[in-house]
């Protein structure tokens, strides 16, 4: 018989762990999400063969495109394969369709956030689409983070857009954070962050404070709340904190507070289909170590 490799859990960080725990304990019925979200989240710790694939920005992007669009990323394709195939396999919701899906096809569907290309994919392997999706997007965790660390320097300063300046998402959170609650905007996928004027929607740009709100609990938690806009029904989480979170903070933050999520939906707001700019990034086999060389 053949004995599966048992996969040592590489989770190194004290702190992740800590909060993964918690969350496990607080949300038992996340669990597999949570799962899922560890899985990325620990091979994010393990950045290096991602950095590996960090492109250059693409000189022909749009005013106003981040960092990401129209770049040309080269990973190595068997390690994308293995890794989607290792996430699949973590996720029941996928509902026993046939799993044979090109990891590498939903990588870059994902990072595009292209949702058509993702069910489709879903469709093909008689898979759940809702679960391929959210299995595509933790997939794509570990490249947009180490992709996030390597453009960082290259946001520019003067990024007002309510997207990712690197990634094009919308963000899942606004933290106020220090004693001047200085507002900033963060990605849910890479992590990045970035400052954003008080009280505009990030979704429609709308500044009239008449069309702009927010919905908190009477009691109980006064962190946080949920920033609505009246003119587009968008709706964006916020939060005060004393530091910026880290970028694996928010996504267990996001997956913990459903709550919020199911309030503002209940009272008719929603978070965009569209995404904040969609990418049109290529995600290409660059053959990586097993790659045939020629002698010249
Ligand atoms: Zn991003
Ligand atoms: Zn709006």
């Amino acid at each position: 018989m053949l004995w599966p490799l048992a996969r040592p859990r590489r989770t190194r960080n004290v702190a992740v762990q800590e909060r993964l725990a918690q969350a496990r304990r607080d949300n038992p019925e996340a669990e597999a999400w949570l799962g899922l979200l560890e899985a990325a989240l620990d091979e994010s710790e393990d950045g290096a063969r991602w950095e590996a694939a960090l492109p250059s920005v693409a000189a022909d992007r749009p005013v106003k495109a981040p960092l990401l669009c129209r770049a040309q990323v080269r990973v190595d394709g068997r390690t994308v394969r293995t890794w989607v195939r290792r996430l699949l396999d973590l996720a029941p919701q996928v509902n026993g369709g046939r799993r044979d899906m090109d990891g590498l096809a939903l990588l870059a569907a994902a990072v595009c956030q292209d949702d058509a290309r993702s069910d489709a994919l879903a469709a093909a392997a008689g898979a759940d689409a809702q679960a391929v999706r959210v299995v595509g997007q933790m997939a794509a965790v570990p490249l947009l983070q180490a992709c996030a660390r390597g453009l960082a320097s290259q946001i520019p300063a003067s990024w007002w857009e309510g997207y990712c300046p690197v990634c094009g998402a919308w963000p899942v959170v606004a933290e106020y954070t220090g004693l001047e609650r200085k507002r900033q905007l963060r990605c849910g996928r890479c992590g990045t962050g970035w400052a954003i004027p008080l009280l505009r929607c990030v979704f429609c740009d709308e500044i009239q404070h008449d069309n702009l709100a927010y919905l908190a609990p009477e009691e109980g938690e006064q962190t946080r709340r949920v920033e609505v806009c009246q003119t587009c029904k968008g709706y964006l989480k916020g939060v005060t904190t004393v530091r910026p979170s880290a970028a694996w903070s928010i996504l267990i933050d996001d997956l913990m507070t459903v709550h919020l999520d199911v309030a503002a939906l209940e009272r008719g707001y929603r978070r965009p289909e569209r995404p904040g700019y969609a990418l049109e990034a290529r995600i290409q086999d660059g053959g990586g170590w097993w790659r045939l060389w020629r002698p010249a």
